[in-house]
């Protein structure tokens, strides 16, 4: 087989990106390791910034996530019960959007196949070969057969377990890591949002997250041990766990119901430099991680989608290489950002072991962060996303 560009991994970087190359007429085909149902039943992320919704309008599969989405113009922070709100449109003039990232991928799984573009499910022992020549091959298996792909590029969209960056020369990455002393056990039901906007709590007892999918779908997080099991969390111990952390009147007001998925999510800062290695491109978690606390993951994913792709049109209509020469460069610094940002709300929020003097610095940060109109920009400049 022969293509323009090989895309592994169909998250939603790999489909986003095949998406726009499809509408500008480069070829593409995106090999996924797992099933399209396996990819849809990963419950993820949920807060879409202003930036990845124009994407997604541009890619042509927005008109659900406008019909369905939840427009928020702010979010809330309670501090040992009592909370604070901090508005970004007010402060900013820009809101965010919550609608699931399983929607935002089926949407751009229907979009695919009604334009007809290639997608392998199911490929196995992907393998990315010559890289750095002019012409890059990737092999897999599938029906008990090895295939092979020549194209002109390989965009590694195959998340932080993939083996795109795993394929790069040991000597020709730089690696930047935090490992937190604490993973978020997560539960979805189907029931209604404590709150109209996210409620981010820190409390004695850890951090915890309200959060939604939809007006009858509700996302909650608290923190937990990287030592626990999600199946010694019976829904009953979650909420009692999640309740106390609240603020009386969020208390008053939760409706819980059974759980429709539990997992637990360890919370990691990660940064692999350069993105570009000859002919292989890396995008979104592939290349870079965040805790979850900033809703920054998908995000990224699809403002390096944005600049890749840019960078591709280029090549091809431009006959340019600039923009493949300054992808990296010009992703990475959205990304350190953004990592910065992801890093600073995890340290503000959740509770660290035994030390009182962090805690103190966490409660004056937050108080400066409530009384001073400048620092409350900042938060929300950074939340809804900071410009290309
Ligand atoms: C609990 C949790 C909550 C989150 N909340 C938010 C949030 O609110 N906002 C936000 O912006 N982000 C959030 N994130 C992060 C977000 O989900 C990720 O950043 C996003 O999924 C990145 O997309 P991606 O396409 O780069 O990678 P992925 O979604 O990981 O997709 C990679 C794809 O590649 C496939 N693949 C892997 N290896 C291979 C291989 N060898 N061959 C072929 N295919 C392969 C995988 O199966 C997968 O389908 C959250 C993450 C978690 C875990």
């Amino acid at each position: 087989m022969r293509t323009q560009v090989a895309i592994i991994g169909a998250g939603p970087a790999g489909l986003l990106l095949g998406q726009l190359l499809h509408k500008h007429g480069i070829d593409n085909i995106v090999l996924e390791r797992h099933t399209g149902e396996y990819v849809l039943s990963r419950i993820r992320a949920g807060v879409i910034e202003q930036v990845a919704v124009d994407l997604i309008d541009e890619a042509g599969v927005g008109a659900r996530m406008h019909r369905e989405g939840l427009v928020h113009d702010g979010t809330q922070i309670c501090v040992d019960g009592v909370r604070h709100r901090i508005d970004f449109k007010e402060l900013t003039g820009k809101t965010v959007m919550v609608y699931g990232q399983t929607e935002i991928t089926k949407d751009l799984m229907d979009g695919r196949a009604a334009a007809g573009a290639q997608t392998v499910y199911t490929a196995e022992d992907v393998a990315l070969h010559d890289i750095f020549a002019d012409q890059p091959r990737v092999t897999y298996r599938a029906d008990g057969k090895v295939h092979e792909i020549e194209c002109d590029f390989i965009a590694g969209c195959d998340g932080f377990h993939g083996i795109s960056r795993q394929s790069v020369p040991a000597d020709a990455i730089s690696s930047y890591e935090r490992v937190y002393p604490f993973g978020w056990l997560g539960l979805l039901s189907d029931t209604p949002p404590v709150s109209e906007e996210l409620i981010y709590v820190r409390h004695r007892h850890g951090f915890a997250l309200c959060s939604m999918r939809s007006p009858t779908r509700s996302r909650y997080y608290i923190q937990c041990s990287l030592a626990e099991d999600v199946h010694a969390w019976p829904d009953e111990r979650f909420w009692d766990a999640l309740k106390p952390r609240l603020d009386a009147q969020a208390r008053e007001r939760i409706v819980t119901g059974p759980s429709i998925e539990k997992s637990i999510a360890p919370l990691r800062s990660f940064v692999g430099e350069p993105m570009r290695f000859g002919r292989l491109l890396l995008a979104g978690d592939a290349s870079h991680i965040v805790p979850p606390t900033g809703a920054k993951g998908l995000n990224l994913a699809a403002s390096d989608v944005r600049y890749l792709s840019e960078a591709l049109l280029e090549h091809y209509q431009e006959k340019s290489a600039a923009g493949l020469d300054h992808y990296s460069a010009r992703a990475l610094a959205r990304v350190w950002k953004a990592e910065r940002f992801s890093w600073w709300m995890t340290m503000l929020l959740h509770t660290f072991p035994d030390s009182m003097f962090d805690r103190k610095m966490q409660l004056a940060e937050l108080d400066y962060l409530f009384g001073s109109r400048a620092a409350a920009t900042a938060f929300a400049e950074n939340y809804v996303g900071l410009p290309f």
